[in-house]
């Protein structure tokens, strides 16, 4: 075992240890170690319902979705929001909060407190990057108008990068944006050769509105979406039907999912009924009208069968 793994377990006993409903769901192999950990600053210490909904949520999104919402409830939490800190409803869409990154400085009889929330930023790199990194944050310190702290000048840094980025043509792109510049769909969160997908292929008459567009990585575009490994439908961006592990022509797929919702077994079916009526409906549609200028053969031996 990789010594890496072996702390992470030995991290995940230890908190799993301090809260019963994780520990159980961890114990009994309904969790993983990796979503454990995911969830464990919002449920060690938290009321039971609101740990016990936690790992009823490690269970039904993706890990990459799961990060997310955890990301979005420290937040709050750091922002000072009262507790306790529940999951977000199912399925709604996060908001990007960057009131937590603007808080203004604690005065200095705060600022002894401010370590009890445990924020802590990482930087991993070879040494000669980690040295441009500390260089680049110096610079910013040093061309502050007061002395601040550190974390204040990386603050700034990481927000000019931003702005510097966000404002070169290329990067000024509506569908990317919005989704958050990461492949779209489920439990893959590529950032690199993102494609500006259409979800109803233009080759079958998918228009350009952006609810037709999403943001997917070329490996995803390329060598899944569009060989028909991965099928995707509906609305973007929170809106789209996903199916992974397709088989050959097969309308059954291994995963299904709603945006980053696993889909159980009786919505599938109930999808795939309501798919089938809409089809149905629309062949019923299309063999009544009685327009000489597009009947085709099909078309009249379609209508002689319901004549009959
Ligand atoms: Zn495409
Ligand atoms: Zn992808």
């Amino acid at each position: 075992m990789a010594p890496r793994t072996a702390r992470a377990l030995m991290a995940t006993e230890r908190v799993t240890s301090e809260c019963a409903p994780l520990r159980d769901a961890y114990r009994a192999g309904g969790v993983s170690w990796l979503q454990a950990l995911t969830i464990a600053p919002l449920v060690v210490h938290a009321p039971e319902d609101v740990a016990t909904a936690w790992v009823a949520r490690a269970r039904r999104v993706t890990l990459r979705r799961l990060t997310d919402e955890v990301e979005w409830a420290l937040a709050r939490h750091d922002a000072g929001a009262p507790g306790p800190f529940p999951p977000p409803p199912l399925d709604s869409r996060l908001q990007n909060e960057t009131w937590q990154i603007g808080a203004p400085i604690p005065e200095p009889h705060v600022q002894r407190h401010v370590s009890a929330l445990g924020a802590a930023i990482t930087f991993v790199g070879p040494a000669s990057i980690v040295a441009l990194f500390r260089t680049a944050i110096a610079a910013f310190a040093a061309a502050a108008p007061t002395p601040e702290p550190t974390w204040r000048s990386c603050e700034r840094m990481l927000r000019h990068v931003q702005e510097t980025w966000l404002a070169l043509p290329r990067h000024r792109d509506p569908v990317f944006e919005r989704d958050g510049w990461r492949c779209s769909v489920p439990a893959c969160s590529g950032r690199r050769n993102l494609h500006d997908h259409h979800v109803r292929f233009r080759s079958r008459g998918g228009d350009n509105q952006r609810t037709n567009r999403i943001t997917v990585c070329a490996w995803h575009h390329l060598r899944a979406l569009h060989v028909n490994l991965v099928r995707g439908w509906g609305t973007a961006p929170d809106g789209i039907r996903w199916q992974l592990g397709l088989q050959g022509s097969s309308s059954w797929a291994l995963l299904d999912f709603l945006g980053d919702r696993y889909l159980d077994q009786d919505e599938v079916l109930a999808d795939r009924r309501a798919h089938k009526r809409e089809i149905a409906a629309r062949l019923a549609a299309w063999i009544a009208r009685d327009d000489a200028t597009i009947a085709s053969p099909v078309q009249r031996s379609a209508q002689r069968e319901v004549a009959r």
